[in-house]
């Protein structure tokens, strides 16, 4: 399972476009698909040898797959890595990062404001097995500090933040963490290596949902964990072999070529999420813009350092309005009047996504929750993707000129 060899010092651009594990016999340019679930081994004694060394050969499908491995390359290359490993899913990368980190009588802290599905595993499921967990603000860093105790394990932190683009201090976590005898996990879905490379800023792993960004263009489901070699291989590859969350062959060859094209793609969306959220700021019918790449954002300077100087590609936005029956109201009416952009909950595709998030990502809340995590009725939620600007502040207008 040797890369293939490529001189030191490349460009993450280089790496995201050749990483990878070498061409088959055939000399393929584009990485091979292998849709196999078992390998064929070439007599007993070198079976025997690789189940019990499956760093050494491949033998079923649940423990590791070549095409797989090039994912895995590829994606650690990027984020500065040793290694990574490829899961089924965003939320699996973070089940395998709590089943190797986390034992019963273990506390984490985690901001409230993560992806409502990681709130869940961490109170609700890891609960269940003894595991306690704090939730806290995601900017207040005297509100971490607090929250450690002596059992403390694992900080996990998402930045920025969906909806409302809240950014944390990676580097002021991982100093926290550190000092506490704990580790820091990031889930770097909104930013991407393209952006934001936690490691590089102290953090031990990297959490990534790979349906979002890396694909690209909202076709499979993939996710994955980046960090030390000896995590990845000694702690976390065990457990995907015993308990299965493991990565397809066909998505992570669709991801992976994904990768190549993520750098260009992040850019472009993210410059139309500036100039959107630019536009927004300055329409009439519009009470609030939230973009970390705009002078207003709370923490923009720190975003700034922190995300490469972009802000990404998703914003979000209040509508004016009075009650929240009014700001429900006008809010639906822009999304109803879009007539490019997809009414959707997914983000990072090629296509703009619109989305209201009082009725999605936290309709199970109750009005009085929602207002406190600051998730009014008025609030859309929009995910920049790669159509022109003009044609979606266009789409936009047609609504918000009817408020
Ligand atoms: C979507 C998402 C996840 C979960 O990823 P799935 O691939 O849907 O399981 C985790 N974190 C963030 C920030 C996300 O947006």
């Amino acid at each position: 399972m040797k890369e293939k060899k490529l001189p030191a010092g490349l460009h993450r651009d280089t790496l995201a476009v050749r990483t990878g594990l070498p061409a088959s016999q055939w000399g393929e340019n584009s990485e091979a698909l292998y849709l196999t679930s078992g390998f064929v081994q070439p007599d007993a004694e070198t079976m025997a040898h690789r189940f019990a060394n499956p760093q050494e050969g491949y033998t079923y499908g649940r423990t590791s797959n070549p095409t797989v491995t090039s994912f895995e390359l590829r994606l650690a290359a990027m984020e500065g890595t040793e290694a990574a490993i490829g899961t089924s899913t965003g939320m699996a990368a973070i089940l395998l990062l709590g089943m190797g980190v986390l034992k019963a009588g273990d506390h984490v802290i985690c901001s409230r404001s993560v992806f409502g599905s990681t709130l869940n595993l961490f109170a609700k499921e890891f609960g269940k097995f003894g595991v306690q967990s704090t939730f806290v603000s995601q900017v207040d860093l005297a509100e971490w500090k607090a929250a450690v105790r002596p059992n403390t394990k694992l900080l996990f932190a998402e930045t920025p933040t969906n909806p409302l683009t809240d950014v944390c201090d990676i580097a002021a976590l991982a100093e926290l963490a550190h000092g506490a005898g704990a580790l820091l996990a990031v889930d770097n879905c909104f930013c991407t290596p393209v952006l934001q490379q936690p490691v590089a800023l102290g953090a031990d792993f990297v959490i990534h949902s790979g349906t979002k960004f890396l694909d690209g263009q909202g076709r499979v489901m993939a996710g994955a964990i980046c960090g030390r070699a000896q995590w990845i291989n000694e702690v976390f590859a065990p457990i995907v072999r015993t308990a299965g969350m493991t990565l397809a062959p066909f998505n992570a060859w669709v991801v992976t070529k994904g990768l190549e094209t993520l750098g260009i793609r992040v850019q472009a969306q993210s410059a139309n999420a500036l100039a959107i959220a630019r536009f927004l700021e300055a329409h009439p019918k519009v009470s609030r813009v939230y973009y970390p790449g705009l002078a207003s954002h709370p923490q923009h300077e720190l975003a700034m350092r922190q995300q490469s100087g972009s802000g990404g590609a998703v914003l979000s936005f209040d509508v004016k309005g009075g009650d929240p029956g009014s700001l429900r109201k006008n809010a639906f009416k822009v999304i109803d009047s879009a007539q490019v952009m997809s009414i959707a909950t997914n983000l990072g595709d090629t296509k703009t996504i619109i989305t209201h998030p009082a009725v999605t990502s936290h309709g199970r809340l109750t009005e009085e929750q929602r207002q406190a995590a600051g998730i009014g009725q008025g609030l859309i939620r929009l995910a920049a993707g790669l159509e022109h600007a003009e044609d979606m502040m266009a789409d936009l207008s047609r609504g918000l000129d009817l408020i």
